[in-house]
């Protein structure tokens, strides 16, 4: 029987589910078009995990010593280890500094150089000269607060362009017809208990990242890939889920982040010997190497007896060398998350740090128009009507097999605004909304109504925090065959407890029993997609580091995986990488040569 819920129905030309930095700039681009633009999110859109971003966005302005966007975009292929989809690895570096030069003139109030222009840090894995130069300085920076800079802004933009918010209402599953075109999302309002049918021409899902899959994390307690969960409900698929970046530096303990831009201000990582051991590892990079590499390095001392503390389990990281001046005003944010967090002084004392899971590079797939991808044999490259992704929700792909650093605020904007320069064209105000599907919509509803009235026997943060440790030991910064087998195993059957949830309260205002619940299942999805592609991965590439096979496999291995899951079990596909640029070199694009696969040696 189905579940009796009134609710409201919404028109839109576009819902966008999602208020960080991917979401706001889609919202903003849409409305500033004329587009009807509702904006749907769960939480106040300046709390949205983008408000925690610091060290900065990349763009090659060339503020502070010669840049191209072609160094950009090379150094983004060779930071994905050759993962990356090329024609969007091109079109991010390439947009990026209109997109940037765009968020100033919205108001963002970046640092400046004494000239006043856009102060840039350097930041690991960039570099001139096709990496055969020096470091460069790209990373474009408001202090150690860029996100939360981005965040206010693009906000103010979009109600000032009309955008209308739905603040505090949660996204329960998107509405499908028949055929598979995507017509719309049902909601919960979370103050009052309301129900609401979003009815649009386009849904773009910016959902952010599912860093709480992991028991530590430096991604907030909301990021709980509601957008991938949702996807794969409706039978689309997930991609590259088994990278998953750990930021070298969170705060031993807390997980809290301090940003890459500690290391690009100039702080370095030491060892219980005191020695500075990324010079070994990374001898022409050093600290500043990408996250990938510092991580496993950090990770390899600690396992040879290195590690600093009692339990010789962290690493040190030195700021106290840096003038206190420079501390106060490049990084204040940092110095007091430091004090907070771990009962430091930078000035005098080295942060206790430790590799964090920080990032997802894998998502739902698209183009590098924000379009989802339904990939199949017969056409890898196949759209799904009404439906885009974008942020960290969203696989375009440009971080492949790993993102470096500031790559990510750049590609919340630009792949923001592509996906309404997009919807500019696709979706025509005038033409009536899609009819929407009664049997989707009831679907969702009946699901809202298990979980709410669930009386098994498994309390959801329990089964989280199973889920969460299982991540965290079976698929971490290092992997063996056996710990992923065994892990695949583990998740099936924690994934398997989701019919047995205990939810106490069935009350539908502030609900939070129930709307963890929803994360949960969320979550569950994207876990196991992760787990069953590193499993399957025979190579190691990127943040996907295999002890059992060491080295990358091009011939074999040079593919996207394609994840659809399915209660507990998880089928998987592949796709072809897109190995072509947007523009050839006589166009003024980087040559073909120059971005073949080779050893990745920093
Ligand atoms: C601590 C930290 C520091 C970082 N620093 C940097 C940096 O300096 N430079 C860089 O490039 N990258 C950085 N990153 C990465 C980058 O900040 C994130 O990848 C990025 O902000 C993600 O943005 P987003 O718009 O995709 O999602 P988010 O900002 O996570 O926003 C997700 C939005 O979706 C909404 N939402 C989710 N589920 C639902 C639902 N079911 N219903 C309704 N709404 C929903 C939320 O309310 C929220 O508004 C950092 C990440 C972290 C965690």
């Amino acid at each position: 029987m189905t579940a009796a819920y009134e609710y409201e129905t919404h028109d839109y030309d576009v819902v966008v589910v999602g208020a960080g930095g991917a979401g706001l700039r889609a919202t903003l681009g849409m409305a500033e078009q004329g587009l009807r633009t509702a904006c749907v999110t769960k939480v106040f859109p300046t709390r949205s995990h983008t408000v925690a971003a610091q060290g900065g966005i990349a763009a090659s302005l060339g503020n502070m010593g010669p840049d191209s966007w072609q160094w950009h975009m090379y150094d983004t292929v060779k930071g994905s280890d050759w993962l990356g989809d090329t024609d969007a690895m091109e079109y991010l570096a390439r947009e990026a500094p209109k997109a940037v030069y765009e968020l100033e003139h919205y108001g963002v109030p970046f640092s400046r150089t004494e000239e006043g222009k856009i102060y840039q840090r350097p930041f690991g894995g960039h570099t001139t000269e096709f990496g055969e130069g020096p470091p460069v300085q790209r990373t474009c920076a408001a202090a150690d607060r860029t996100g939360h800079a981005i965040l206010h802004t693009l906000y103010g933009q979009s109600l000032k362009n009309n955008a209308e918010f739905y603040v505090e209402y949660f996204a329960i599953d998107l509405i499908m017809s028949d055929d598979g075109q995507c017509q719309g999302v049902v909601c919960w309002k979370l103050d009052d208990g309301t129900m609401h049918v979003f009815n649009a021409k386009m849904v773009v899902l910016a959902t952010g990242g599912y860093g709480r899959a992991y028991f530590s994390a430096t991604s907030a307690h909301t990021c709980t890939g509601d957008g991938g969960g949702m996807v794969a409900r409706a039978g689309l698929p997930l991609q590259d889920m088994e990278f998953v970046q750990f930021h070298p530096t969170g705060i031993y303990g807390s997980g809290c982040l301090i940003t890459e831009g500690a290391r690009g201000e100039g702080g370095y990582l030491t060892n219980s010997e005191g020695e500075r051991f990324m010079e070994r590892y990374a001898p022409n990079y050093k600290d500043l190497a990408p996250r990938d590499y510092v991580s496993r390095s950090m990770t390899m001392e600690i396992r040879e007896g290195r590690g600093v503390g009692e339990h010789g389990d962290h690493i040190h990281l030195n700021l106290s060398h840096l003038p206190s001046e420079a501390l106060a005003e490049r990084l204040p944010g940092i110095s007091e998350s430091a004090k907070i967090f771990a009962g430091v002084d930078v000035t005098k004392e080295p942060i206790p740090v430790l590799p964090t899971v920080h990032y997802n590079m894998g998502g739902i797939p698209t183009n590098y128009w924000g379009e989802v991808l339904n990939p199949t044999a017969e056409n890898p490259t196949g759209i799904v009507p009404g439906l885009m992704a974008v942020g960290e929700a969203g696989c375009a792909s440009v971080h492949g097999a790993n993102r470096l650093g500031s790559n990510s605020l750049i590609d919340l904007v630009v792949f923001g605004r592509a996906a309404a320069i997009r919807a500019g064209k696709v979706v025509d105000p005038e033409a009536a909304n899609p009819v929407l599907n009664q049997a989707s919509v009831d679907k969702a509803f009946d699901r809202f109504d298990g979980l709410r009235n669930a009386k098994g026997g498994t309390p959801t943060a329990e089964l989280r925090l199973e889920m969460q440790r299982t991540m965290q030991a079976d698929a971490a910064v290092f992997r063996t065959d056996k710990t992923l087998k065994e892990g695949v195993g583990k998740m099936e059957a924690i994934a398997a407890k989701l019919d047995d949830l205990h939810v106490t309260d069935t009350s539908l205002v502030w609900n939070s029993d129930l709307m963890e619940t929803l994360e949960l299942t969320n979550l569950m999805p994207n876990a196991l997609a992760t787990i069953v592609g590193a499993e399957a991965r025979k190579e190691s590439r990127g943040a996907h580091a295999h002890e059992d096979y060491a080295t990358r496999d091009d011939e074999n291995w040079r593919v996207h995986t394609v994840a659809r899951v399915e209660g507990n079990k998880t089928s998987l596909s592949f796709r072809p990488v897109i190995t072509e640029p947007l523009s050839t070199e006589a166009e003024g694009g980087i040559s073909l040569a120059k971005i073949a696969p080779k050893a990745r040696t920093f």
